[in-house]
């Protein structure tokens, strides 16, 4: 559904990520994993819309992206709450550039903050709620479009060890539930381990892909996958 055809994208005279092509099934988990620097959120900006490729071309569903749409819901490490606005509040705002009418928004929004554990703390602000829930708030904004793929960025790098944690069991009971299609970019290779069906390693200088595993097939198991891609991550000059 998601389709990178010889993707590469330069920061002017820098290569940021070199010639990549990479597919995204329907209703699948991947993770994007790799050191600082070798291009995980340039590669999942340029799923979202937000940066174009130089080279290269990103399909979804077949037809070129050519900017951010409700079929793609981003999360990021750094939720960017408006303070001003109420958790109902902020999730209604990100509601407002898909034309929903008024009253549906609030549905949406209500729905969304529901499936995330958080319908108690709707009328709450930011400033009143903890790190996690603020996360929460932001998957919620994600969630409430009802997008088909929902992309995350180090989504859970802030948080302490134990939110970390329940996010990650939220994150993997949303995507069982909804089958929606998850690309999550981490730099922990436990995380991506516990929550993904397939691991694309990718390494620096330039950004590339170094491996692909797929834990889905009954090939390989998280156990026998990790030692390998630990030693991927070493091995890689960074
Ligand atoms: P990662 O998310 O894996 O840490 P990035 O995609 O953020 O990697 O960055 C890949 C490379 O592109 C890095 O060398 C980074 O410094 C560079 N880069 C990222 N964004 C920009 C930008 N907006 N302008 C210039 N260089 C950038
Ligand atoms: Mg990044």
């Amino acid at each position: 559904m998601i389709r990178l055809e010889g993707v590469e994208v330069r920061y002017g005279d820098a290569l940021a990520v070199a010639a990549t092509d990479l597919e995204f099934a329907q209703g699948s988990f991947t993770s994007l994993l790799g050191p600082t620097g070798c291009g995980k959120s340039t590669l999942l900006n340029v799923v979202a819309g937000f940066v174009p490729p130089s080279g290269g071309r990103a399909l979804m569903d077949g037809a070129p992206v050519t900017g951010p749409g409700s079929d793609r819901g981003m999360v990021f490490q750094h939720y960017a709450l408006l303070p001003w606005f109420t958790a109902r509040g902020n999730v209604e705002f990100a509601l407002k550039r898909f034309g929903l009418p008024r009253a549906e928004r609030r549905a949406h929004a209500l729905r969304a903050l529901d499936d995330v554990g958080l319908a108690d703390a709707a009328e709450k602000y930011p400033a009143q709620l903890s790190g996690g829930m603020r996360q929460r708030v932001a998957l919620a904004r994600a969630l409430a479009a009802e997008p088909r793929v929902l992309l995350m960025d180090e989504p859970f790098g802030a948080l302490d060890a134990i939110t970390r944690r329940r996010m990650q069991q939220l994150l993997a009971e949303l995507w069982r539930r909804t089958g929606t299609t998850v690309v999550l970019v981490t730099h922990d290779v436990d995380e991506a381990l516990v929550l993904s069906q397939r691991i694309v390693v990718m390494a620096a200088g330039p950004g590339r892909v170094i491996a692909d595993h797929r834990m889905d097939d009954g090939t390989a198991s998280p156990e026998d996958t990790r030692p390998r891609i630990v030693a991927q991550l070493d091995t890689e000059p960074r």
